[in-house]
C-alpha cells in the first residue's frame, strides 16, 4: 500500500514551495490508490500555533488536497519517550552536556583549522562522576544519536543511487534538554508508525535521510522509500525563503488566483511536462507522472501563474464558475455573457467590470468627428432580439452607407458601447446589452 505524508510545522502558512511538496505526494499517492496523510511537525509547541494549524488545512482543502488522516507529533511524547529508552538501552543515544555556547566554539576551532565541523564525542568519554557533577549543577543533558560509521546507501527516487559516510556525519541531537524531541527523530518514528512507503520532500533534508536511515535500522524497521525534490528559486533563482508571505497560498487566493492554476503550474515546475491549463485537479492528476521530474532547479514565476490562469480561464465552463459569478454580480448572470467576456479575463473578478460595461453604466467615448456617424449607427440599430450575427449585419450596413472600413467602422462603435478601446468580441457583447442601453450610448450628449 502507497502511502505518503505531507508534514508541516504549523509556524506559518504555507507558501507555493511547501505546497509545491504537498501536491507531489498528494498526487503520488492518489495516483497509486494510496493514502495520504497531514501530520504536523509541532513538537516545538513554543512556536506552533493553533491558528497555522487551521490555515494549513484552509490551503490543503482550497487547492483539493484532501487527506485522509490527519496526526500529530505533539500528541505522541509517550511514543517518542519508549523510543528513547529503547535507544538508550541498547546503547544508541548518549547523554552531552555541552551548552550551546561551547559547541559553537567548537565547531569555530574546527572551521578554522580547514576541517569540517563534525562533534567530536567527547560526551562519550565522560565518567559517571563527571556526568553527576554537571547534574548536580542543575545541567540537564541533551542526547545524540550514536551513528555507526558504516556506508550508508539508498536509492533516491529523485537523485539516484546516494552514499554517505556514517564517519562524515556528527551524531545528530535527537532530545533536546528539555526532554521534547527533534524534528528527525519523531518523523522517523512517525514515518514507521503509520507505515509511510514514500518520504517524498525537498532536498535539503538529504544529509538528514543519511541519519534517518541508520534510526530506522536502529528502531529495528526497514526505512521507506526516499524521493528528495529540488526545492522552487524564485524567478530570477534566488532562493524562496520557508515561509514567504507573498507567495503564500492565502496571498494567491486573496489576488484571485484560481487553485487550479496554481496546481497545473505546480504539478509541471521542474518536469520535462508541459504547462498547459488544466480544467480540474482531477486532470493535474490524470496527467501526473512520477518519472518526469528531473534534477534541474525549477523555477517560480508569478507572470507565468498570472498567464496561466488567463489561459484556464479563456476556456473554462460556465458551470464550473457559475456559483462564485453568481455571489461576484448577481443572480442574472448567464452563459451568454460568461463566453463573451472570458478570453478578456486574467483574473475571475475581473469579469465584474464587464458586467457593469454590458448591464450597468458606462462612460462612452466618443470623438466630436464621430459624433454623425454614430447617430447614423443608432438609427440603423437592429430591432431586438439580437443575436451573434447582428453585429455582423449592422455594421456592414454602416459601411455600405457610410464608406468606412476596419478601425475607423469598428473602433468608434466600441468606445461609445464600451467606453473601451479594446475588450470582448463585440458580436459576442452586443446581444448582452438592451436596444436602449445601445442607443443611449451611441446618442449621448455628454462625451467621456
Ligand atoms: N517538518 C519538516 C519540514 O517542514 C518535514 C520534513 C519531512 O518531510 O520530513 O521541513
Amino acid at each position: 500500500m502507497i502511502k505518503t505524508r505531507f508534514a508541516p510545522s504549523p509556524t506559518g502558512r504555507l507558501h507555493v514551495g511547501n505546497i509545491r511538496i504537498a501536491l507531489i505526494n498528494w498526487l503520488f499517492a492518489k495516483k497509486h490508490g494510496g493514502h495520504f496523510l497531514l501530520r504536523f511537525d509541532d513538537t516545538d509547541t513554543d512556536r506552533s500555533e493553533k491558528v497555522f494549524e487551521d490555515g494549513i488545512v484552509q490551503d490543503l482543502l482550497w487547492l483539493g488536497l484532501t487527506f485522509d488522516e490527519t496526526a500529530y507529533q505533539s500528541r505522541r511524547f509517550d511514543r517518542y519517550e519508549a523510543i528513547r529508552q529503547h535507544l538508550i538501552a541498547t546503547g544508541r543515544l548518549y547523554p552531552c552536556y555541552e551548552t550551546g555556547e561551547g559547541l559553537a566554539l567548537k565547531r569555530k576551532i574546527l572551521l578554522s583549522q580547514g576541517k569540517p565541523p563534525l562533534y567530536d564525542r567527547a560526551a562519550l568519554s565522560l565518567t559517571p562522576d563527571q556526568k553527576a557533577a554537571f547534574e548536580a549543577e542543575g545541567r540537564q543533558p541533551h542526547w545524540r544519536f550514536l551513528l555507526n560509521h558504516t556506508p550508508i546507501a539508498w536509492h533516491d527516487k529523485g537523485r539516484g543511487p546516494v552514499h554517505f559516510e556514517g564517519q562524515h556525519l556528527s551524531d545528530p541531537v535527537l532530545f533536546r534538554a528539555n526532554g521534547v524531541p527533534v524534528y528527525s527523530l519523531a518523523s522517523v518514528v512517525d514515518d514507521i508508525d503509520f507505515g509511510i512507503s514514500h518520504v517524498i520532500r525537498g532536498e535539503d533534508h538529504v544529509v538528514n535521510t543519511a541519519s534517518q536511515i541508520q534510526l530506522c535500522e536502529a528502531i529495528g524497521h526497514a526505512h521507506p522509500t526516499y524521493w528528495h525534490i529540488p526545492l522552487l528559486v524564485d524567478a530570477k533563482g534566488g532562493e524562496l525563503s520557508k515561509r514567504l508571505g507573498s507567495l503564500s497560498i492565502a496571498s494567491l487566493r486573496d489576488e484571485g488566483f484560481e487553485s487550479i492554476a496554481i496546481t497545473a503550474l505546480l504539478s509541471r515546475l521542474g518536469s520535462s511536462l508541459p504547462i498547459v491549463p488544466m480544467e480540474c485537479l482531477d486532470a493535474v492528476l490524470g496527467a501526473f507522472d512520477d518519472t518526469a521530474y528531473s534534477r534541474a532547479t525549477p523555477r517560480f514565476d508569478s507572470d507565468e501563474l498570472r498567464h496561466l490562469n488567463a489561459r484556464i480561464l479563456h476556456t473554462m465552463p460556465f458551470d464550473a464558475v457559475k456559483d462564485r459569478l453568481m455571489a461576484l454580480v448577481g443572480p442574472d448572470v448567464d452563459e451568454a455573457f460568461w463566453l463573451a467576456v472570458r478570453p478578456n479575463l486574467v483574473f475571475l473578478s475581473d469579469a465584474v467590470g464587464w458586467w457593469t460595461m454590458a448591464r450597468g453604466e458606462v462612460t462612452p467615448l466618443v470623438a466630436e468627428d464621430d459624433r454623425e456617424f454614430l447617430k447614423n449607427a443608432a438609427a440603423t440599430l437592429p430591432p431586438q432580439p439580437w443575436d451573434h450575427n447582428t453585429w455582423g449585419t449592422w455594421t456592414k450596413g454602416l459601411s455600405d452607407t457610410t464608406g468606412r472600413k476596419g478601425k475607423a467602422l469598428f473602433l468608434p462603435l466600441r468606445r461609445a458601447l464600451t467606453g473601451q478601446d479594446s475588450g470582448p468580441d463585440m458580436p459576442a457583447l452586443l446581444p448582452l446589452m438592451t436596444h436602449h442601453q445601445v442607443r443611449d450610448r451611441l446618442l449621448v450628449e455628454k462625451y467621456g
